[in-house]
């Protein structure tokens, strides 16, 4: 364990970030790691509290405690705690392909799961991981590892986000040959064209991303499976083919006035912005640009929130997030007991850089959009809303009443829509035969595989729009299954 006294004599520090003022002028990852010393310090306070909730990933009542991949968290925090950094690297890979990734965006559901943090602030675990790994790139500790037989057996997988990605790697590590198919120019999925620059930067997926092609992984890019290759020729090239195509489908807001010139699906407009960013640092001019205008963000969770603060970083004139929920409470309540991940008011990295700015938090709650209204020439010039309250009714089930007198007019010229995802596009799903389910993709967590044989699937695609880590920890179960398959099934 770390330092038997260390959780009461040590206080929790986090990555350093860039002050929000600082960190707008540029489209630089606004975090970075603490130093060695602060870091084994902070490994010092995890307590070893002998049942440790943070690294189960299992369901409680419903909803996540503790990490999905199951990282070995006190072991390697013991590790960093005595300086043992290669060894607490080799821990943490043995259960996650990617920690640059969940160090950086993963919303630690771990921590939430913390012993220490029942009654005190958390073991900063996230900080801790992204600097076990960022100290493994810098000193060159991770080296391709390259396999030293080949089986002769062919795996295809479809999308390259983290569940293809970790799906690949495993499987390669098997001595499979695996050919990831991306449609878009550069690999990674959301982790690529969703996640914007701020939060990971696009050098640390290209890392990864030429690690695995070392190893032996075929990227093959540009390429939409269903359109510029069919799912006949994969089927019949390969021993098994993995759908890990996300679930990219965008809900579109039907509300008057929504076709109007100026509303976008917040997907275009982030998709937009980071192509723009990495081809030319925005001098091909094809970026969507809200310099000087107002902007309103509909939509109350994380995609809008990534709209806010590219809107600010863009040096829009205002912008504000509408989310339909009430405020989260500020401690965890009732609802979420330890060692659930608790549901509470965080000030995000966008809200706060509002706040900066122009000095008040960007979010409005319980606010509905009635209509969007537009000028004679087709483009948006301002938002009617109402209040809603959030009541219990008699049925036991929460919802929404509109709160009369409180209509309100909200000028804007640019309005993005981040109202959720409805699930994959059908026309992969069709094009396979595969079955859906709520917009899913249909599969077990037993095999993950599909109503058509030999094609599996992992990710958002079969979960819904999710996390990194689920995405990671599908694409090592679906790999796991992909093996057993291939070493038990005989080819027609
Ligand atoms: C804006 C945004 C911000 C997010 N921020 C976070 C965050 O901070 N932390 C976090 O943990 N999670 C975040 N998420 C969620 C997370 O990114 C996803 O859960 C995760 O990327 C899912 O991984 P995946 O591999 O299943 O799919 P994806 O990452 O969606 O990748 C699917 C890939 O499949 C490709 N594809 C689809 N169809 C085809 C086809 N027919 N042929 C070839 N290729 C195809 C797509 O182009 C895409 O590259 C965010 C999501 C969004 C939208
Ligand atoms: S992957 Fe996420 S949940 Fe797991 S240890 Fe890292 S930050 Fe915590």
């Amino acid at each position: 364990m770390g330092k038997p006294t260390g959780f009461m004599e040590y206080k929790r520090e986090k990555t350093k970030e860039q002050p929000p003022l600082e960190r707008i002028l540029n489209w630089n990852e606004y975090a970075s790691r603490l130093s060695d010393e602060s870091l084994q310090t902070q490994g010092a306070r995890c307590m070893d509290c002998a049942t440790p909730f943070c690294h189960m990933g299992i369901e409680v009542r419903g909803a996540a405690a503790g990490c999905p991949i199951q990282n070995v968290i006190p072991e390697w925090n013991d590790l960093v705690y005595k300086g043992k950094w290669q060894e607490a690297l080799q821990r943490l890979h043995m259960t996650n392909n990617f920690p640059e990734f969940t160090g950086r965006v993963c919303p630690a559901p771990c921590e939430g799961s913390c012993t220490l943090g029942i009654n005190e602030p958390s073991v900063a675990i996230k900080s801790i991981e992204r600097s076990i790994i960022d100290k493994g790139f810098e000193n060159n500790w991770i080296v391709p590892r390259i396999p030293s037989h080949r089986t002769g057996k062919k795996i295809a997988i479809v999308g390259s986000g983290p569940a293809g990605l970790a799906a690949a790697d495993q499987l390669n590590q098997k001595g499979h040959s695996v050919t990831v198919y991306e449609r878009a120019d550069r690999p990674g999925g959301l982790l690529m064209y969703g996640i914007p620059n701020m939060k990971l930067e696009k050098e640390v997926v290209e890392r990864r991303v030429n690690l695995l092609q070392q190893e032996g992984i075929d990227f093959v890019l540009n390429t939409e499976v269903g359109v510029d290759i069919t799912g006949e020729q994969l089927k019949n090239e390969y021993d098994a083919v993995i759908l890990c195509v996300g679930a990219q489908k965008q809900r579109a807001l039907h509300i008057e006035g929504s076709e109007s010139e100026g509303v976008h699906l917040a997907m275009d407009y982030l998709t937009g912005v980071t192509q723009s960013l990495l081809d030319s640092k925005f001098k091909d001019g094809k970026a969507l640009n809200v310099k000087g205008k107002d902007v309103i963000v509909i939509g109350g969770g994380d995609t809008g929130a990534d709209c806010v603060a590219t809107a600010i970083r863009q040096e829009a004139r205002s912008v504000y997030q509408f989310g339909k929920h009430p405020e989260l409470p500020k401690v965890r309540t009732d609802e979420t007991p330890w060692p659930q991940d608790p549901n509470v008011y965080k000030l995000d990295y966008a809200y706060e850089e509002v706040a900066a700015v122009k000095g008040r938090d960007p979010r409005e709650y319980c606010i509905q959009t009635k209509k969007i209204v537009k000028d004679k020439n087709g483009r948006v010039k301002e938002l009617h809303t109402i209040q809603m309250e959030k009541v219990l009714g008699e049925d036991g089930f929460y919802y929404f009443k509109e709160l009369p007198g409180t209509e309100k007019i909200w000028p804007a010229q640019y309005v993005f829509v981040a109202i959720g995802f409805e699930g994959v596009e059908n026309k992969i799903a069709d094009h396979f035969g595969v079955n859906l389910v709520r917009n899913r993709i249909q599969a077990s967590i037993k095999d993950f595989a599909t109503n058509v044989p030999g094609v599996f699937v992992a990710g958002d695609a079969r979960r819904g729009q999710s996390l990194v880590v689920w995405a990671i920890k599908e694409g090592r179960a679906v790999a796991a299954s992909v093996e057993e398959f291939l070493t038990t099934s005989v080819k027609a």
